[in-house]
């Protein structure tokens, strides 16, 4: 174990470094390095001659110990941040929050199912053309072609209100893009921790 240096350490260190200057050389460890470091053997830092051998710095810091505090210093960093780690439903909330950010920024207040102008507080709810329940994991956090903004009536009365909701998207996004998100129905990914930490990055540069 390492014990630190003080007056007394620092003063025999210096007697051995006087006698033993000419041993300097090689690391007496790894006879590869360079060697500035006189350490002792024992940790005591004996007036003792044969107490005391000249290793690298790395060899030093491996021998006394040091080398084993910052790795466990590392590893005990290593563990905080991992706790520090937002989980994947955490995650999946405040992707959620964006989406709902960008919808009402989009939408401007009117529901895209019954027209329904100036939707606030409940009445603004965030509305999937393709239900949640049935798409696959690419389009429930997909804001731009599947989440729309609707009334409370529409989104919990009306379950949706999705035959309006369809046909509004059609006449103003047209044929293709609705192909194209019926397509991706069924297409399930990984709703890993990378998925989402990029989708949230996205969506935040989005509403800048
Ligand atoms: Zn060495
Ligand atoms: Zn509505």
């Amino acid at each position: 174990m390492w014990k630190g240096d003080n007056a007394s350490h620092w003063a025999i260190r210096s007697w051995a470094r006087r006698l033993l200057k000419d041993k300097k050389g090689t690391c007496e460890t790894c006879r590869l390095k360079p060697a500035f470091d006189l350490a002792s053997k024992s940790g005591e830092h004996k007036r003792d001659l044969t107490d005391w051998f000249y290793l690298c710095r790395t060899c030093h810091m491996n021998y006394d110990g040091r080398m084993d505090n910052i790795r466990k210093w590392g590893k005990k960093l290593q563990e905080k941040n991992l706790k520090k780690r937002p989980t994947i439903v955490q995650l999946k909330k405040r992707l959620w929050e964006l989406c709902k950010q960008i919808v009402r920024a989009r939408d401007m207040g009117i529901c895209q199912a019954c027209g329904a102008k100036g939707l606030v507080g409940v009445n603004a709810q965030t509305s999937h053309l393709i239900p949640s329940s049935i798409c696959g994991g690419l389009l429930r956090y997909d804001v731009e072609r599947n989440l729309y903004l609707c009334c409370y009536n529409c989104n919990i009365n009306l379950g949706g209100n999705l035959a309006e909701l369809y046909r509004n998207v059609l006449i103003k996004s047209g044929q293709m893009f609705v192909d194209n998100l019926y397509m991706d129905k069924n297409k399930s990914i990984q709703l890993d921790r990378i998925f989402l930490e990029n989708k949230i990055e996205l969506y935040k540069k989005l509403l800048k």
